[in-house]
């Protein structure tokens, strides 16, 4: 493996292929420091053509390969196995913005821009791409279509399946597919660009994509609103679509547990009622102008739900650091449940019209599982997605819980299975939940995404580890 290590250092230069295990930390620990690698090289192109031929040169070595993009994955998607044999392919020297076309509305990027330097580029030509969330300062827009990411705006955009027309991708034996077109219609065939968006780096390098851009929404309006419980939740969001229509951007539910624990561990969140309410959602709008027409039509859809016993009380932000404070208070719940200690933590999706069945029966498959333990449940409600978190009880060491823990998480994605959801909302498979592929994907589905995965990586060289489960069909070893 020495003369691969040398043959890439003469493709990207040897300044970039980095096989010290100082330089190597940061892409060999995920951002949860929960998985902890080891890697031959870690290797970092700066162009489509040198992915080719580090892909080229790997193919040959029968090397294992991990494509990495801004290393944020919650799943420790991009992370190697301890072993040492893998070769990471780091994306980030490939940033550049290829090209913005404001008639067509696309932008044109390398794999590995970060997500925020996407959204600049766009709002500087006066236009605006919607994928907004937490990591956006660290993730690469190759990780986000790779992990096919939400964020706080798939009510109304999409997900990044939805947001991308056209993808340039490098094969494991280092072809290069140009499928960079920018077009809305295309019916010519098998979407390839859908089978690697969300393919989390099995099947090869995503090296550059077409996005789609929107009109900047310059006006916006935002509303924190107390409710009696989930039910109200899904009965108010009910009444805003249908009075606000595709201007409703946002709908983030969080329950009092949330709440309560946000403003205690986190020093800038604080609620805008006298006392906590049983749940609360943050509603958020937004259009191409009419700020204060947007505010009126938020708070009469408000009135509406108040009157039909949806909501109890509701602040709407009067300007833009009260909208942030909002956004604080449900950003900060992440924050506040690592200082609150150790957590079960699932990121499940059911159909919207189930998600009060879902969190009555998974309720009781916890307390059964772990008595005292605490659900800590908020998330994308118009996207049916919550963050199903469940705390420690007090009464149980952390050993104990963490023995228990794997039981109780198939228990609660019984319950997801149940009713026809999936235990991969948006934060990917990874290594973290690919134990549970085989439970909640059918034979039929394992076989057919075994077959397409030999298709394109006939050894299993890309991502070993994550995603597939080891015991799938046709699986063909390292
Ligand atoms: P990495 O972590 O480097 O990789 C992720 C996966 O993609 C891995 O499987 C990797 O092998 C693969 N990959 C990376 N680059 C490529 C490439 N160029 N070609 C092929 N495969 C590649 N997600 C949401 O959907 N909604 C949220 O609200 C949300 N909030 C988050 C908040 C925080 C604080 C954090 C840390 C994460 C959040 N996420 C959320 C998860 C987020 O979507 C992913 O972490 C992100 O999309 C991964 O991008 P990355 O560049 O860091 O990829």
């Amino acid at each position: 493996m020495n003369s691969l290590v040398d043959e890439l250092a003469r493709v990207v230069g040897a300044d970039h292929v980095l096989t010290a295990a100082g330089e190597q930390a940061p892409y060999v620990t995920d951002w949860l420091g929960k998985y902890r690698g080891s890697a031959l090289a870690v290797v970092r192109p700066g162009s489509s053509e040198e992915v080719r031929r580090v892909l080229a040169a790997c193919h040959e070595a029968g090397a294992i390969v991990v494509p990495q993009g801004g290393h944020t994955s919650l799943s420790g998607g991009a992370t190697p196995d301890g072993s040492g044999n893998a070769v990471v392919l780091s994306l980030t020297r490939m940033n550049r913005i290829r090209e913005i076309d404001p008639i067509g509305n696309t932008i044109t990027v390398d794999a590995g821009c970060v997500l925020a330097r996407v959204q600049e580029a766009a709002r500087e030509a006066g236009r605006f791409f919607p994928l907004s969330l937490g990591a956006e300062g660290s993730c690469t827009i190759g990780g986000n279509l790779a992990a096919n990411a939400g964020g706080v705006a798939v009510l109304r955009y999409g997900t990044m399946r939805e947001l991308t027309l056209g993808l340039e991708v490098v094969l494991p034996d280092g072809r290069m597919w140009d499928g960079l077109k920018a077009l809305r219609k295309d019916n010519s065939g098998y979407s390839l660009r859908d089978l690697f968006i969300g393919s989390e780096g099995t099947l090869g390098v995503i090296t550059g994509a077409v996005l789609k851009l929107f009109p900047e929404p310059r006006a916006r309006a935002a509303a924190f609103v107390a409710v009696p419980g989930l039910d109200a939740a899904l009965g108010l969001l009910a009444v805003v679509r249908e009075r606000c229509g595709d201007r409703l951007t946002a709908f983030e539910f969080m329950t009092d547990v949330c709440l309560d624990l946000v403003t205690r561990h986190v020093a800038d969140a604080r609620l805008p009622f006298g006392s906590l309410p049983a749940a609360a959602v943050l509603v958020e709008l937004s259009d191409t102008d009419g700020e204060a027409a947007l505010a009126e039509r938020l708070e009469t859809a408000l009135v509406d739900a108040v009157e039909a016993g949806l909501a109890e009380d509701a602040v709407v932000a009067q300007d833009g650091t009260q909208a942030r404070a909002f956004w604080r208070l449900r950003e900060g719940i992440s924050e506040a449940l690592v200082r609150a200690g150790k957590a079960a933590k699932h990121d499940v999706s059911v159909p919207v019209a189930e998600m009060a069945a879902f969190v009555r029966e998974a309720g009781a498959a916890v307390e059964e599982s772990a008595p005292g333990a605490r659900p800590v449940v908020f998330g994308h409600l118009g996207d049916g997605n919550l963050h199903y978190n469940v705390l420690r009880p007090e009464v149980a060491s952390e050993e104990a819980f963490a023995a228990a823990a794997p039981a109780l998480t198939r228990r609660v994605h019984d319950v997801v299975a149940r009713h026809q959801g999936s235990i991969s909302a948006e934060h990917g498979i990874g290594q973290l939940r690919v134990g549970e592929m085989s439970g909640c994907k059918s034979p039929l589905e394992l076989e057919l995404m075994s077959a397409l995965k030999t298709v394109l990586d006939p050894q299993w060289r890309f991502n070993p580890g994550k995603l597939l489960p080891p015991d799938m069909p046709a699986r063909r070893p390292v």
